[in-house]
């Protein structure tokens, strides 16, 4: 019998702000695996970033949207905006079974560096049961992925998944940096996210 589940992925991020990198791996992720859609999903509050100042997630969330927007593929949801506390992708991804039913697959589309901490997140176990996770290449990451896979057993293999994409390296804090200093951000950020940068006078304190 064909196998008719939807397909869908997810981009989770702080996306402070989005840029260029985040745009490509989600679009290589996407075709590879012939997914439906990509929900780019801003975090209200990463656990992984409690002690670092981050812009406000309206701003941040309004980036995800103009960045996006040209791709009938891609779609920003403030699913983690609207949910109180800490943001956790387990929280996330039930919330979005709920939503899309039991005949969905979903693909969490992570960098090498952030699927290198997974055990560290939340009910992780219980996340490989129910996403997989595919690691896009990203520059500067000395890992092996296998020491991962290796380290969650059969769920690993069967969950985690890596492929190459253009290695761009670009990151936002690079990004945020640039900012602060006056240097150019042009065409590592969309021209859109650029502007809104400039218009909310963004990253200008931290
Ligand atoms: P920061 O420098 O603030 O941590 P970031 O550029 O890492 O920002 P995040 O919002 O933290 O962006 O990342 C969201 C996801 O995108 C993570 O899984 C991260 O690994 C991935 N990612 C970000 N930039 C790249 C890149 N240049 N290549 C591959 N993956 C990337
Ligand atoms: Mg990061």
């Amino acid at each position: 019998m064909a196998d008719t589940k939807r397909k869908i992925g997810i981009m989770g991020g702080t996306f402070d702000p989005i840029h260029t990198g985040h745009l490509v791996i989600a679009e290589a992720v996407r075709v590879e695996y012939d997914l439906e859609r990509v929900l780019f999903i801003p975090a209200a509050n990463p656990p992984h970033k409690q002690h670092f100042q981050v812009e406000t997630a309206m701003h941040r969330y309004m980036m995800a949207v103009m960045a996006t927007y040209s791709n009938p593929h891609f779609f920003v949801s403030p699913i983690e905006l609207e949910r109180a506390g800490l943001s956790y992708t387990i929280d996330t991804v039930l919330e979005l079974i709920e939503q899309y039913g039991n005949n969905t697959e979903f693909y969490f589309i992570t960098g090498s560096d952030a699927v290198q901490e997974l055990s560290t997140w939340k009910d992780v176990d219980r996340l490989l049961e129910v996403c997989h996770f595919i690691a896009a290449t990203r520059p500067g990451c000395s890992y092996t992925l296998e020491d991962i896979i290796k380290h969650f057993g059969v769920k690993g293999c069967q969950r985690i998944h890596s492929l190459e994409t253009p290695e761009l390296e670009i990151s936002s804090t690079d990004i945020r940096e640039r900012v602060r200093q006056g240097r150019s951000i042009k065409y590592i950020v969309p021209e859109s996210v650029e502007n809104y940068i400039i218009k909310e006078n963004l990253y200008k304190r931290f």
